[in-house]
């Protein structure tokens, strides 16, 4: 009920600005020039298994035990030699060692595609590999078990503010059951999806899926009612959401570089544009011995919050879900009262700044093929696309949602926002409120600085030969044992690396990994005695001091 929170609905767009834009899968419009978009640019390729994985790789390859979270993961087709390298190498020293592994394609979902091997040998090159890259993964054999049965956890998560970092969990999330009782992967049993893939798209076709309107019983359940489970049993469930909250904060201070990189290219600091937030699907397995498992990141979580029933052969119909609304009804609504138009304005008129935005020219009004329709409160007929606080401007409510294109915009009185009735909020900060004890972990945010200071022309993702020079001359890294020529052959070198690895062709250039390597290697070569994470320190710590003596770019983010 948007009007408890003082929004009104313009479905179909709106020519005048819009304090907050919907958008249903990816930041796609370069047509805000204010207001709140609800995705950030580029979380869609940031959040994609193998980016999620090198990221992973990196801060584990700075933090190995802070980063021990994810499992350990290789990216096919480049990796596949060092893949039946390293299985090798660990099982000659450990030969009691029977692992299995999960292979899952880039970019999939729904479990599409994903499959078990017992042996590297097992990967299925014939075709798709090649045309289609995968990450394959050290399977989790011991999973938590609830009634026998393998679940993993969807978490939401708001992603509120890049810069500063601001981020909140919600309280409850939804537990996600398979359908057949769970054993270890065996030979025989690895290709049983029921039994080892927890995703509700496959198991929905089990003829052992149990719709329940009870939060405790069924294939899916609240989290809340299997921490109840847990902690009836004596688990410590505080140690346990303190894991989470630690696992949550990690992968977000992993995939900040990445973002901040697409941000300042769609978005350029200085000009006009919106902020950005966006609600994250985190996926968790807990293993026996309760430690949390992130499984992967979801940029465009399901809020749906109904499902179809089979009346009689081939005739659906949809019905509510209740363990879906009692979660994503909460998040959205409380996403929505975080982001509030109103507290935005009153900052932005305390510090002098974005009132001003809002009388820019006005936002075209967007086709409705460019939206995607997203229904996601409980007894809203519309999709949410474009919400407007009831202060910009006040139509009628009854007027909004279904005016005919062209129709008038005049403002009316809208209805005060009953802001006390609702219940507290089911989003906890988490950061910056533990800020304390990770942002030691924030290294490559830092090195993402740099990249990003030396990017140049604004609106690009990747560094050209200039940039990097500029870089080395600026923080002063080249000498008689560096010369300017290793510096251009070490931009060769790993820019052409990654740029075969091919997943962005559209820029020439080094993109932020390839100068987040080089700048470990310049690390290596200057500290050699140091463990990584202090020789990547003690670099950055000479450049930021180089280049604070170099009038240059200021860095001015709008992230936040
Ligand atoms: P998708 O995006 O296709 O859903 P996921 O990475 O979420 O891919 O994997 C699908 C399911 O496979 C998960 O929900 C989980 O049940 C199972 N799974 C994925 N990775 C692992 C792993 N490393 N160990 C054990 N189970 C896993």
């Amino acid at each position: 009920n948007l009007s408890a929170l003082s929004l009104l609905q313009f479905p179909f767009g709106r020519r005048l600005p819009c304090d907050i834009y919907w958008h249903g899968v990816s930041f796609h419009d370069s047509n805000i020039f204010s207001g709140q978009v609800n995705k950030f640019p580029g979380m869609t390729e940031t959040v994609r298994k193998i980016t999620l994985s090198r990221a992973m790789r990196t801060m584990r390859d700075l933090f190995p035990l802070e980063y021990n979270f994810y499992p350990r993961s290789w990216i096919l087709p480049e990796e596949l030699p060092l893949f039946v390298a390293e299985v090798r190498t660990m099982k000659d020293s450990n030969p009691s060692w029977k692992p299995t592994f999960i292979v899952k394609p880039d970019g999939g979902c729904q479990g599409d595609g994903i499959y078990l091997i017992k042996d590297p040998s097992d990967i299925r090159l014939t075709g798709s590999i090649q045309s289609r890259p995968a990450v394959v993964q050290e399977y989790i054999c011991k999973p938590l078990l609830v009634d026998k049965l393998k679940f993993d956890i969807r978490l939401y998560v708001l992603l509120k503010s890049l810069e500063p970092l601001e981020i909140y969990i919600a309280k409850d999330g939804l537990s996600r059951f398979c359908t057949e009782p769970y054993q270890e992967p065996t030979l025989k049993n690895l290709h049983q999806v029921f039994m080892h893939l927890t995703n509700y798209s496959l198991n929905i076709h089990s003829g052992n899926f149990i719709h329940s309107a009870s939060a405790n019983t069924g294939s899916k359940r609240t989290f809340s009612s299997i921490l109840c489970r847990l902690s009836s049993r004596g688990a410590d469930v505080k140690k346990l959401w303190s894991d989470i909250i630690s696992l949550v904060i990690k992968t977000i201070i992993a995939l900040t570089p990445e973002l901040k990189v697409y941000y300042q290219s769609d978005i350029p600091a200085g000009k006009p544009g919106p902020t950005c937030f966006q609600i994250l699907g985190f996926d968790i397995l807990l293993m026996k011995d309760l430690k949390p498992v992130l499984l992967e990141v979801n940029a465009n979580p399901s809020m749906r919050i109904e499902h179809e029933q089979e009346l009689s052969p081939g005739v659906f119909e949809n019905v509510p879900s209740p363990v879906d609304e009692k979660v994503k009804v909460a998040v959205i609504r409380d996403t929505l009262r975080l982001m509030d138009p109103q507290k935005k304005k009153r900052k932005d008129t305390q510090s002098g700044g974005a009132l001003t935005a809002l009388s820019w020219s006005p936002v075209p009004r967007v086709t409705p093929e460019s939206w995607h329709v997203l229904c996601v409160l409980s007894g809203m007929a519309q999709p949410m696309n474009k919400l407007i606080s009831k202060n910009q401007i006040s139509c009628s409510l009854e007027d909004s949602p279904e005016r005919a294109p062209g129709a008038s915009e005049e403002p009316l009185d809208a209805v005060p926002g009953p802001e006390a009735a609702l219940p507290s909020l089911c989003l906890k900060q988490v950061f910056p409120k533990y800020a304390r004890h990770f942002s030691y972990l924030r290294l490559v945010d830092r090195v993402a600085a740099l990249f990003i200071r030396f990017l140049g022309v604004k609106g690009t993702t990747k560094l050209g030969p200039t940039g990097f020079r500029t870089f080395i001359r600026n923080c002063k890294l080249s000498n008689s044992n560096f010369s300017m020529a290793a510096v251009d052959i070490l931009y060769i070198d790993i820019t052409r690396r990654w740029n075969s690895m091919g997943i962005d062709h559209k820029e020439s250039g080094m993109c932020l990994q390839a100068f987040v390597e080089a700048f470990f290697c310049l690390a290596q070569k200057k500290y050699k005695a140091l463990p990584l994470h202090k020789q990547v320190l003690s670099l950055l710590e000479l450049c930021e001091c180089r280049l604070a003596a170099v009038p240059g770019k200021r860095l001015v983010w709008g992230c936040g």
